[in-house]
């Protein structure tokens, strides 16, 4: 997918223009609470241009769904967020705090302007209420200038823009199978058309055949109704297809960002160079595949140095006690940023270590 460039540098300054940022989150921290309270996001800054998709990678537990609740301000206790800011500039040019809408604006904003697919089909659908009148109480609810006619109109036309025949209006969901209840969930998701579609691990589970006619018809539509897309999956191979963007969280950071198609031959973080040998190269090339020994650390506790170090094969003393920056490459397509120690000169002089250019294996 070839969309403008994204900016993203965390909190650095960012690199696109004011205008073509569609959505800007500034420092969310999430966290969920308890005796100890689990620091599930911990200050994550990133932009997104308008009709660009933007993939969000990692592991599970590291965050990245926990920030598309932040994000949708669908967070529910014990989960809140603690600090950050997120801004949405619309299609008009106003400029929304999503912080300070009150629940009615956010009820309107969430369809209109930004909305969610998420991993289950079948809990996103009323099981007991046909498809034609789910789509219907999205029209009433928020377009109730449409009449009956128009309503269904409209609902066949959705159906048929997502491969799936006009008159399953009057099928519920159960009498469709997982992949259409996807569609459907994705047809309702553009239903207001709205200029930022979140999708969190929308295809996971599905059969690999389904799931690429799925992502198929995505790339279509967006080419066609000019959304953005924030694609959140432990998929990186996935990701490395469909998005012009990639940010890899891990321990609920951002550890590297970069444009997708550079990042699977040039990764920059030791995270991320192990994430790519842990599954198949996208060529057909065999090589062996390494998983990432270790688990990602207890969040209860922040690390005090990078929450990588116990499980990163080039660690070295610095690791252990200061936590790095995410700092700009200055790579050519970039913004392209890293937070690791091998990319911040200072340490890496002090230590005499290498960079981590070209250690990908
Ligand atoms: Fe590994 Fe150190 Fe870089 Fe963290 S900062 S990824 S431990 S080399």
């Amino acid at each position: 997918m070839n969309a403008p460039a994204t900016g993203l540098t965390g909190p650095a300054e960012p690199a696109a223009g004011p205008r073509d940022v569609v959505l800007r989150a500034r420092d969310i921290r999430v966290e969920y609470d308890g005796e100890r309270p689990t620091r599930a996001v911990r200050g994550v800054s990133f932009e997104l241009r308008r009709g660009e998709v933007l993939g969000i990678a990692g592991e599970s537990g590291c965050g990245k769904s926990t920030l598309a609740y932040a994000l949708t301000r669908m967070l529910k206790a014990p989960a809140r967020m603690t600090g950050g800011s997120l801004t949405f500039r619309t299609r008009e040019g106003e400029e929304l705090d999503l912080l300070s809408l009150d629940d009615e604006e956010l009820r309107t904003f969430r369809w209109t302007r930004l909305s969610m697919v998420f991993q289950s089909a079948m809990n996103a659908l009323n099981p007991v209420t046909t498809i034609g009148r789910q789509f219907g109480d999205i029209f009433r609810a928020h377009r109730p200038d449409m009449g009956k006619d128009e309503r269904l109109s409209r609902t066949r036309a959705l159906l048929e823009m997502v491969g799936i025949d006009a008159g399953r209006t009057s099928s519920y969901p159960h009498e469709l199978s997982g992949g259409m209840r996807q569609r459907v969930v994705i047809a309702m998701a553009l239903a207001l058309e709205p200029e930022v579609v979140i999708m969190d691990e929308p295809t996971t589970a599905l059969d690999v055949v389904v799931q690429r006619e799925i992502l198929d018809e995505v790339e279509r539509l967006r080419e066609e109704l000019g959304f953005s897309v924030i694609f959140i999956t432990h998929d990186l191979g996935l990701l490395l297809e469909i998005s012009d963007r990639l940010a890899v969280m891990y321990a609920g950071e951002i550890i590297e960002y970069a444009p997708a198609e550079e990042l699977a031959t040039r990764a920059a973080h030791p995270y991320t160079q192990g994430l790519l040998r842990s599954f198949p190269d996208l060529t057909g090339v065999r090589r062996e595949l390494r998983g990432i020994p270790g688990s990602p650390p207890d969040l209860r506790a922040e690390p005090p140095g990078c929450a990588f170090a116990d499980r990163c094969e080039h660690a070295f003393d610095p690791c252990r006690s200061s936590a790095p920056r995410l700092l700009d490459l200055g790579r050519p397509g970039g913004p392209w940023t890293a937070a690791c120690h091998l990319n911040d000169p200072g340490h890496r002089s002090a230590a005499g270590a290498p960079t981590t250019e070209g250690r990908q294996s």
